[in-house]
């Protein structure tokens, strides 16, 4: 019986996302049924121009490094508010990780030159989603006090848009990430790059449900009479938004603890691909 050689690298397979390693190469794929050495036969990023390779791993640099300086700063912002401490201009040095932040997903998701993509909609909505938030943000952030019609409501609209837009990128981009773990080949990669897809997608539902729990609430508080106020935390209505608060925060802490796991390992590995010369 003729034997093929042992998948000792982690290709995936193209139509269900098996890890293939340890497979036969003359075998099947033990999901999905389809034929290993189509799976094989994707265009390795060693065989990319080593200038390509090189823009995306500063890209995959730049997505996880500022990412990392904003949680960070975010964290210190927080607790500068809770020790009421005047930034004052310091609370603009964000704008330079956001910046650095930006460019790494334009890297990424620049296209490979001399060939085909198959699919261009991806890194458009990355970019796309991207500029939304920005755009959004920076908006938000001038109309706040300066702006009179700009009311508390328009501000949360602005935020949602910002959130939900956030959530498209980390959707998209994660699926462009995906393809590309397939070609360094990591079938680690690829697996946790699916499942920070999915929860990029749940984002956008939650940031929709937290904004919608703020209106109510904010509605609920005008309706009520001074008296109310006094024992606000006992109602039920004052618990369910505290609720939906508690969620949102974790579900951020959760992506945003995968999203630096998956673009720090991108990073590591696109680091290790070795292109042939030029
Ligand atoms: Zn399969």
């Amino acid at each position: 019986m003729e034997q093929g050689a042992k998948i000792e690298r982690g290709y995936v397979c193209l139509t269900c996302g098996y890890a293939l390693r340890g497979l036969n190469e003359s075998g099947t794929c033990p999901e999905c049924g389809k034929p290993v050495q189509d799976s094989l036969r994707i265009a390795l990023l060693e065989e990319s121009e080593a200038r390509h390779v090189r823009r995306l791993a500063l890209g995959a640099a730049l997505a996880f490094w500022p990412a990392v300086a904003i949680v960070l700063m975010w964290i210190g912002l927080i607790a500068a508010e809770v020790e009421r401490l005047e930034l004052g201009a310091w609370e603009y040095a964000v704008v330079l990780p956001v910046a650095g932040f930006v460019a790494g997903w334009w890297l990424l998701t620049t296209a490979e030159p001399g060939r085909a993509d198959e699919r261009p909609s991806l890194r458009v909505l990355v970019r796309t989603s991207l500029i939304v938030s920005v755009v959004t943000g920076v908006l938000n952030a001038a109309a706040e006090g300066s702006v009179a019609w700009w009311n508390e409501i328009a501000s949360l609209i602005a935020d949602a848009v910002l959130l939900a837009a956030l959530g498209v990128c980390v959707w998209a981009g994660m699926r462009h990430v995906r393809r590309l773990a397939s070609r360094i080949p990591s079938a680690f990669l690829y697996k946790w790059s699916v499942r920070l897809s999915r929860l990029g997608a749940g984002w956008i539902l939650v940031a929709l449900l937290q904004l919608t729990m703020e209106l109510l609430y904010d509605r609920w508080l005008r309706s009520q009479p001074e008296a109310v106020t006094q024992s606000l935390a006992l109602e039920p209505m004052s618990l369910a938004a505290a609720g939906m608060t508690t969620i949102t925060v974790l579900y951020t802490l959760a992506m945003l603890s995968l999203y630096m796991a998956v673009t720090g390992v991108l990073w590591r590995q696109l680091r290790r691909v070795k292109p042939r010369a030029a």
